[in-house]
């Protein structure tokens, strides 16, 4: 359960995501409407249905009382007349007079009252006279009315007509004739009893009673019922049933008057009732007069109002759905003005900062914080390049400074040249070329003559400037493959590659003879400057260049020895002969 909740959750969630905030609002605002609508309209019919059906229960309640009322009032008028037209002191001599006269008075009473039949009898319960001169000489000393009657005042309950029936008229819809009999004890003026003065009203009035009473209630689906305080239905739509019996009828008796529903016939019924409870001195008879109407009237009235409630509320939710359309549509227009600018923030020819948006708290921070970030995003992004920019420089210049510094490591300070390391390298590689392509190359080894007096005679700047001079010479007089170092002190050595015997020792004389053409100046004094050649060429016999050079130092030597100012051709040979020896 929770699992499937959770998942309902989510599920909510991802198409959350999908719907705009004028959607959800929307859909906020109908759910929100629905949910307040309907309860209202629930709420409503509930109240409505129980206002209507108190109300309807009390119409009811008082219609049954009314009813029961004016039975009883009835009733009790109809045995005052008796009872006044039993003590009449004209009538004294009548009962027991001429019977024909007390026919007529009988008749008159009839008449007058609505009663369907008036009799008086002697004490025996012979009819002496009576309206119509029905029953007439017969007797009635069995009838209850009459022996009630021999003691007091008796209004008997309904019945039907045992011996009056067939003396009269025939109903017009053959119902038979119900009565409610009046006794009253008639005595002469002494106090003795003379006969009971019965009187038979037609229960007919009362059902005109419940039919005008119908009428007038103005309600036709009321229905009044009058109920023998045993249970039987005196009048109403299902006479001579019991309707109500043992507790239930118990519980109506006791109460007097209340209201209840009940099904009758499968429909739910308000009812109301009343217990008939006699007036002034007429105990009364207990009848129950009920009042029932369908409680699908109060219904009815319910679902009405709900109605109404629900078509308001509808009317009242569709304007606020609209409003929440316009109002959500105006929230979101920022934000997809600002999500509009911001993809097109960073693309080709795009726009770098966003514009100010406004229209609700929320968006002008929105706006305000984005604005800001891109500031800084921009701040950011310039220093990098700057500093992008600086590393290259450094880069630049260490490579530069590197280069230097390695051209500082190779080169020989005073003169230029290449010093002692890096000239062996590079005639190492020399070396190692020739020997495997049998090509050929010569050393020349430099080395100025009497140096040392010319350090002593004009100073050792001036040794230095004789020293640099020789460089330049002999740095001009060799090919741009050809290498030239500065061995130390007033020492050269010359690298030629692909070179013969006999080129290499012209080329070192024109280097000798270069330097003895060429003036030193130092200050005012010019030097005159010579030197002697070594020279040596690459024999395959040479293990490493380290001999080819010391070959040249020894014909240097040999140069030296043999006069100065002078080239000298060690030959390989030699020096091979000299190794075997
Ligand atoms: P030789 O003709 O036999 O070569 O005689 P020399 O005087 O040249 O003898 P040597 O080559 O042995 O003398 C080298 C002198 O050069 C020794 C030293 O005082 C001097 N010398 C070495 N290096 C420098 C330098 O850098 N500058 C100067 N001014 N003199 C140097
Ligand atoms: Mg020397
Ligand atoms: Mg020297």
């Amino acid at each position: 359960m929770r699992a499937l909740l959770q998942r309902a959750v989510n599920r909510l969630h991802a198409i959350e995501d999908h719907l705009t905030v004028r959607t959800q609002i929307a859909a906020a605002v109908a759910a929100m409407s629905i949910v307040l609508v309907g309860t209202l309209a629930a709420g409503a019919a509930l109240i409505s249905y129980r206002n209507t059906s108190t109300l309807i229960e009390n119409n009811l309640a008082g219609t049954a009382a009314m009813v029961s009322g004016r039975l009883d009032r009835f009733m009790a008028t109809r045995r005052q007349e008796m009872m006044l037209f039993a003590g009449l002191q004209p009538m004294e001599q009548l009962w027991q007079g001429d019977p024909a006269a007390l026919r007529s008075s009988l008749e008159a009473l009839q008449h007058s009252f609505d009663f369907a039949w008036i009799g008086f009898a002697d004490v025996d319960g012979n009819v002496v006279a009576s309206t119509g001169g029905l029953l007439q000489g017969k007797s009635v000393a069995a009838r209850p009315w009459f022996k009630q009657g021999l003691e007091r005042v008796a209004v008997g309950d309904v019945h039907e007509a045992l011996l009056l029936a067939s003396l009269l008229t025939q109903r017009a819809n053959n119902e038979p004739y119900r009565f409610v009999d009046i006794a009253v004890p008639v005595r002469d003026a002494s106090g003795k009893l003379l006969g009971v003065l019965g009187g038979h009203l037609d229960w007919n009035w009362a059902t005109s009673l419940i039919k005008d009473a119908e009428a007038r209630d103005g309600n036709a689906d009321a229905t009044l019922s009058i109920i023998s305080k045993g249970g039987m239905v005196l009048v109403g739509p299902q006479k001579e049933t019991i309707r109500y019996a043992g507790d239930e009828l118990a519980d109506i008796l006791k109460a007097g008057d209340g209201t209840f529903r009940e099904t009758r016939d499968g429909q739910q019924m308000l009812t109301a009732f009343h217990v008939g409870n006699g007036f002034r001195d007429y105990q009364g008879l207990n009848w129950i007069v009920t009042a029932s109407q369908p409680a699908s009237v109060a219904l009815k009235a319910a679902i009405a109002s709900a109605k109404t409630i629900l078509a308001i509320g509808a009317a009242t939710a569709l304007i606020a759905l609209s409003l929440a359309v316009l109002v959500s549509r105006r929230i979101a227009a920022p934000i997809v003005a600002i999500t509009r600018e911001a993809d097109r923030i960073g693309r080709a020819h795009g726009p770098t900062m966003l514009a100010r948006q406004s229209g609700s708290a929320e968006v002008v921070q929105l706006s305000r914080a984005l604005r800001s970030l891109l500031r800084r995003i921009g701040l950011a992004e310039e220093r990098t390049k700057e500093a992008e920019l600086r590393a290259t420089e450094n880069a630049m210049q260490l490579q530069e400074d590197m280069l230097k510094l390695r051209q500082l490591a190779d080169t020989d300070f005073m003169t230029g040249l290449m010093n002692r390391r890096s000239f062996l390298t590079v005639a190492d590689d020399a070396v190692a070329y020739c020997r495997r392509y049998k090509r050929n190359m010569a050393t020349l080894m430099i080395d100025i003559d009497h140096f040392k007096k010319i350090n002593d005679t004009h100073g050792h700047a001036a040794g230095d400037d004789a020293i640099k001079r020789v460089a330049e010479i002999v740095s001009q007089s060799i090919r741009t493959t050809d290498k030239a170092a500065r061995f130390g002190g007033e020492e050269f050595v010359v690298l030629l590659r692909e070179i013969d015997q006999e080129t290499a020792v012209l080329l070192a004389d024109r280097i000798r003879t270069a330097i003895e053409s060429a003036t030193v100046r130092h200050g005012n004094v010019i030097i005159p400057l010579t030197v002697s050649v070594g020279l040596a060429l690459f024999d395959e016999s040479d293990r490493d260049v380290q001999d080819v050079i010391e070959r040249a130092d020894q014909g240097l030597y040999v140069a030296k020895k043999t006069g100065r100012n002078r080239t000298f051709l060690m030959p390989a040979e030699d020096e091979r002969a000299a190794r075997a020896a």
